[in-house]
C-alpha cells in the first residue's frame, strides 16, 4: 500500500500519506505547521526491487488510464494484486485500508 511518511525540514513533525498518484505526492504538507518543505522518509512498507526488476515490470505492466481510476473498485483490487505479485507482507490491517481507499473514508483517515 502506498503509504509515506515525511518529515517536516521546519518543525521536525512526522506526517503520514496515502500516495496513490503523482499529484498526492505533490500536495504533501506537514500536519503541524503546513510546510511544504517535506522530506519522505522510508516507508515501514518497502520493497526491494532491483532497477531490472522494475524495467521488467514497467514493460511488461498495461497502462493505466483515466478510466481505470473513476472506477474505485479498481483501485482496491490492483493494490491487492501488486501487494501479492510483490510478495509483500502487508499485516491484517491491509484490507480494511484498501476497503477505505475504495470508498473514499481514507481521505478523512489520512486527512489528505
Ligand atoms: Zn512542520
Amino acid at each position: 500500500m502506498p503509504i509515506y511518511e515525511y518529515e517536516c525540514a521546519k518543525c521536525q513533525a512526522i506526517s503520514t500519506f496515502l500516495i496513490l498518484r503523482q499529484e498526492d505526492a505533490a500536495r504533501v504538507v506537514c500536519k503541524g505547521c503546513g510546510s511544504k518543505k517535506m522530506s519522505q522518509l522510508i516507508s515501514r512498507v518497502t520493497y526491494h526491487r532491483s532497477e531490472s526488476d522494475r524495467l521488467a515490470e514497467f514493460n511488461t505492466r498495461k497502462p493505466r488510464g483515466e478510466e481505470f481510476y473513476k472506477d474505485s473498485r479498481n483501485v482496491g483490487l490492483w493494490a491487492k494484486k501488486r501487494a501479492k505479485e510483490l510478495g509483500a507482507d502487508l499485516g491484517p490491517q491491509f484490507d480494511e485500508i484498501v476497503e477505505s481507499a475504495r470508498t473514499g473514508k481514507i481521505l478523512e483517515k489520512y486527512d489528505l
